[in-house]
């Protein structure tokens, strides 16, 4: 028996979502991506990749947001550049999507104006960043490809969980950070100096475990991404690429974008935050929306998100 999208009647080649049915049908999804190119080009909406601290309105930035509405269903839509210095189109998409309330969203990536040095990124990597902004935080991501036709959006299998593995590891992180003396009096005051503190544990808890240093540099879409640390392993069943991400205060209003960037490079991800009294404040004034998205990128993918707090 051939599948049949119930909703146009188009053949599918693998049965549809069940809760999704739209973004299984090629035809359906391609309805879909035009109405939102169509209220995108109309909008002027501008959103920041930012989520806001007080509920009323939405930081205004650089990315064009819209809503719409197809077949009862309500979307949120973002688009716009990539930017070198803030590379956060997922944040400002998950904000506008809880903003507005739609169950959905669609990110659309457009190239930098004029020469960009950095390649767009390989179709491998963008395949594994549909992956993680998909399952992790609900957002279909697409990358426009002028003058180069992208590959159609697929429905994306979720990451390799590696809980066991993470679970012993942030275990094991979590110990060397208490053990005394390990974060030094008055050390504090930057997240490179805490980049100081973390790798070491990491790389020396990775080592035991048969990891070696690899590259923190690696190619993202148009621009390139550095993580705070990066290690891979050849063989087994432990993730192959690990990346460490180490935080004070920093990226307490965008906590998706970075994650989902380090975890299409990687096979999994280590955010550890040191909350000093200073950090503990800014994390409690934070958007609670912006906390349930970090929850729910986490809980769906192969991202741990470690905050360890220091009396120091
Ligand atoms: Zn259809």
């Amino acid at each position: 028996m051939s599948l049949m999208c119930t909703t146009c009647g188009s053949p599918l080649s693998a049965a549809p979502d069940p809760a999704l049915a739209t973004v299984s049908c090629p035809k359906c999804l391609a309805a879909l991506l035009t109405k939102i190119n169509g209220a995108l080009a109309g909008s002027t909406t501008r959103v920041a990749g930012v989520f806001p601290r007080k509920r009323a309105t939405l930081p205004v930035g650089a990315y064009t947001a819209t809503t719409v509405s197809v077949g009862g269903v309500t979307w949120a839509a973002c688009r716009g550049q990539q930017d070198s210095n803030a590379a956060r189109l997922v944040d400002a998409t998950v904000a506008h999507r809880t903003f507005v309330g739609a169950p959905h969203a669609v990110a659309i990536l457009q190239p930098p104006a004029g020469a960009s040095k950095h390649d767009r990124g390989t179709d491998e990597y963008l395949r594994a960043y549909q992956a993680a902004a998909w399952h992790g935080c609900g957002v279909l991501f697409l990358r426009e490809g002028a003058p180069a036709a992208e590959p159609a959006w697929q429905l994306p299998a979720p990451p390799v969980d590696h809980r066991r593995f993470l679970d012993a590891l942030e275990s094991d992180i979590r110990a060397a950070l208490a053990a005394p003396e390990s974060i030094p009096s008055d050390f504090l005051h930057s997240s490179t100096d805490a980049e100081c503190i973390v790798r070491p544990i990491v790389h020396r808890l990775l080592f035991k475990r048969g990891y070696n240093r690899a590259e923190s540099q690696y190619p993202s879409f148009w621009r390139r991404a550095a993580t705070d640390g990066s290690w891979r392993i050849e063989g087994g069943d432990s993730p192959r690429r690990i990346a460490l991400e180490v935080k004070l205060a920093e990226d307490i209003d965008w906590p998706l974008s970075q994650p989902v960037e380090a975890l299409a490079a990687h096979d999994a991800v280590l955010m550890v935050r040191i909350v000093t009294p200073g950090v503990g404040k800014s994390l409690v004034g934070a958007s609670p929306a912006a906390k349930e998205a970090l929850t729910n990128l986490v809980s769906a993918l192969p991202i741990r998100s470690i905050d360890f707090n220091s009396a120091v």
